[in-house]
């Protein structure tokens, strides 16, 4: 029986992010708490959620292109 030899993680969860910190449960460390947003340096347009805990990335909030 073949056995996945990789340990894989999660892969990241899309949570329909909006533009601003909103409180999620992290699917990597499991910890509730409100989500650290990175904005992105090129794109103002786009914010990246990331777990205030572990820091693992979780979205990306993308502002509507009106
Ligand atoms: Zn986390």
């Amino acid at each position: 029986m073949a056995q996945d030899p990789s340990p894989i993680r999660p892969p990241p969860v899309y949570f329909a992010v909006g533009p601003k910190s909103h409180e999620i449960t992290c699917p990597y460390c499991k910890v509730v708490g409100k989500t650290r947003l990175v904005r992105s340096l090129l794109r103002c347009c786009t914010k990246r959620h990331h777990c205030s805990s572990c820091g693992e990335y979780l979205g990306t909030y993308r502002r509507p292109q009106l």
